[in-house]
C-alpha cells in the first residue's frame, strides 16, 4: 500500500470539499469530458472542479481490488491493472467514461452476464456531500447511501473514491461470431449462458430482421500458431467484422476498447467511417472523445444552421434494460415503431437487489438494448424518446437516465423510489445545493 498515494488522495478530496463548503448556492460538477446526451440549461450554478480527482490510488492484486479516485477514466484504470494480469470486472467501452460516472450513471459491458452492472462490482465509496463532508459507505457502512447512489447522477453527492472488484484476464481473447435468425433463439442462448457461463464475455448485435450476430469471447494465454491479433484501431472497423468473420483474435486491451474507435458504429455520424477521414484522423483521434467534441460543436452556432439543410430528425440515444423473457417482444415493437439499426444487445444478471434508484428483479437476467441515432420525424419533438419510455414500461423494463427523458414527474417516480431518494436527499443535501434527480435528468437543470 502506498501511503503517499493515499495522502495525495485525501489532500485532493479535502481541497474539493473545502471548495464545496466555501461556496454557496447551487453547485455543478466540472469535469473534462461527459457522456451525457441531453440538453442542459445554462444555470447560475457555481462549478466545482473535480478534474484533479483522477488518480489510481492502489491496485491490490492479491485481494483483486482497485482503489481509484472518482474522476479516473476506465482507460487509465485499465492501463494500471493490465500489467497485473487484471481488469475491472465490468469495463464500460467508451474510454472517457469515469468510474464515478459509471457507478452513478449505470454502467454495463459484455462481462455483465457474469458480474452484473458496474455498481454491482463496487465494494466501497467515499461520497462528497453538499456541506463538504466525505461519507464512506458500503454494503455494511451507511448501506442506504451505498444502495441509493447508483442512478443518482450527482444529485446526492460526488464519488470521490471508489473501491471496485478486479478479475484475472489473459493477454488475448478468442472471438466467435455466431449468426442467429430468430430473436427467441438468441435470447434463449443468452439465458443459458447467464445461468451457466461457458465464455468470459458475451454480447450481440441486431443488424436487420433475421440477422443477429452473437459474439462469445474467451480469454486465452497464447495465440494459435501463425495467428496475429486483428487491429481495428485504424482503417478497419470492428462492427463490420462481425458480419464478415466467424472467428477472430484480439489482445485483451483491444478487446476492451473494441467499440471506442468507432463509438460502436456511430462514427458514421461525423463521417469517420470514410477511409480518407480515418487516414487523416489516425489512430489517436479515432475515438469516442473526438466524436463527442465534434457532436457538441455541431450543436453550437453557426454549425447549428446546418440542421436546417437536412430533413427534420429527432435524436434517440438510449440504453434500456428489459427482462429477458420480454426481450423478443420488446425488440419486435421497437423495430416496428422506431426502427433504429444496428442495436447493441448486452445480457446481464442481477446478483443483488436493494438499489433504491435502480431496482431490478433478481429472479431473471435482463437484456440491455443500446441504440443511438437520429430518427426522421414529422412528429412533435420528443415523440420518439417518449415512445421509448412507453415501450420500456410496457415490457417491464427500466431506462438509464444519461440521455433524454420526457417523463412527467409522477410517471418518473413510478420507476424510481421517491421516498428512499427524498430521505437520502434530506440527509446529504438538505439545502438542495445539487439539482434534484428529476430536475437534473428530465428538466436538464
Ligand atoms: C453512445 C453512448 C453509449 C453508451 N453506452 C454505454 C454502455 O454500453 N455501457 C455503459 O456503461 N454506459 C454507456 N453509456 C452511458 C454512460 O456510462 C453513462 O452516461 C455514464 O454516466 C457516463 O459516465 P461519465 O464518467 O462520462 O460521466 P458524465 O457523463 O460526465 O456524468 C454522468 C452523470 O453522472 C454525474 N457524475 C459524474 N461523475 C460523478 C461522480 N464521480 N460522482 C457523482 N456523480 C457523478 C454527472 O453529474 C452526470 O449527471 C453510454 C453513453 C453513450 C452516450
Amino acid at each position: 500500500m502506498s501511503q503517499a498515494a493515499w495522502n495525495a488522495y485525501r489532500e485532493r478530496a479535502d481541497k474539493m470539499a473545502a471548495a464545496l463548503a466555501g461556496s454557496d448556492g447551487r453547485v455543478r460538477l466540472r469535469k473534462p469530458t461527459s457522456n451525457l446526451f441531453r440538453p442542459r440549461k445554462q444555470s447560475a450554478n457555481s462549478q466545482i472542479d473535480a478534474a484533479s480527482l483522477n488518480h489510481v490510488i492502489e491496485i491490490d492484486a492479491d485481494a483483486r481490488v482497485a482503489e481509484v479516485e472518482g474522476m479516473t477514466t476506465y482507460a487509465d484504470l485499465v492501463e494500471a491493472t493490465l500489467p497485473h494480469g487484471l481488469a475491472p470486472a465490468v469495463v464500460p467501452e467508451l474510454k472517457s467514461i469515469t468510474i464515478g460516472g459509471a457507478t452513478t450513471g449505470i454502467g454495463i459491458e459484455s462481462s455483465a452476464f457474469r458480474y452484473g452492472l458496474v455498481h454491482n462490482t463496487v465494494e466501497e465509496l467515499d461520497v462528497l456531500i453538499a456541506d463538504g463532508r466525505v461519507l464512506t459507505c458500503s454494503r455494511e457502512q451507511r448501506p442506504e447511501l451505498f444502495y441509493g447512489f447508483p442512478n443518482s447522477y450527482g444529485s446526492l453527492g460526488y464519488a470521490a473514491r471508489v473501491r471496485l472488484g478486479l478479475i484475472p484476464v489473459s493477454p488475448y481473447v478468442r472471438l466467435e461470431h455466431i449468426r442467429f435468425a430468430e430473436p427467441e433463439a438468441l435470447f434463449a442462448a443468452m439465458d443459458a449462458e447467464c445461468a451457466r457461463p461457458t465464455c468470459d464475455y458475451l454480447e450481440a448485435v441486431y443488424f436487420a430482421p433475421g440477422e443477429f450476430v452473437l459474439s462469445r469471447a474467451q480469454l486465452i494465454e497464447t495465440l494459435p500458431a501463425a495467428t496475429e491479433p486483428s487491429d481495428y484501431t485504424w482503417m478497419r472497423q470492428y462492427w463490420k467484422s462481425l458480419r464478415q468473420r466467424r472467428e477472430d483474435y484480439l489482445t485483451i486491451h483491444d478487446y476492451l476498447w473494441r467499440w471506442d474507435t468507432d463509438w460502436f458504429w456511430c462514427s458514421k455520424n461525423v463521417g469517420a467511417q470514410l477511409a480518407p477521414v480515418r487516414l487523416l484522423l489516425g489512430r489517436k483521434r479515432l475515438s469516442s472523445v473526438t466524436y463527442q467534441k465534434i457532436m457538441r460543436a455541431s450543436h453550437r452556432w453557426p454549425l447549428r444552421l446546418l440542421q436546417f439543410l437536412r430533413p427534420r430528425t429527432e435524436s434517440v440515444i438510449q440504453d434500456v434494460d428489459i427482462p429477458i423473457a420480454n426481450a423478443a417482444d420488446f425488440l419486435a415493437d421497437f423495430e416496428a415503431k422506431i426502427g433504429i439499426r444496428p442495436v447493441w444487445i448486452c445480457p446481464f444478471v442481477v446478483p443483488e437487489g436493494g438499489f433504491s434508484l435502480f431496482s431490478l428483479r433478481t429472479d431473471t437476467p435482463y437484456i440491455n438494448f443500446g441504440f443511438w441515432d437520429m430518427v426522421r420525424s414529422d412528429k412533435p419533438d420528443g415523440y420518439y424518446n417518449a415512445l421509448v419510455e412507453e415501450l420500456v414500461a410496457g415490457h417491464g423494463g427500466k431506462k438509464s437516465l444519461y440521455s433524454r427523458n420526457t417523463y412527467d414527474e409522477s410517471a418518473f417516480w413510478q420507476h424510481y423510489d421517491r421516498e428512499a431518494y427524498q430521505a437520502l436527499k434530506r440527509e446529504c443535501d438538505p439545502e438542495g445545493r445539487f439539482p434534484g434527480l428529476y430536475e437534473k435528468t428530465v428538466q436538464g437543470r
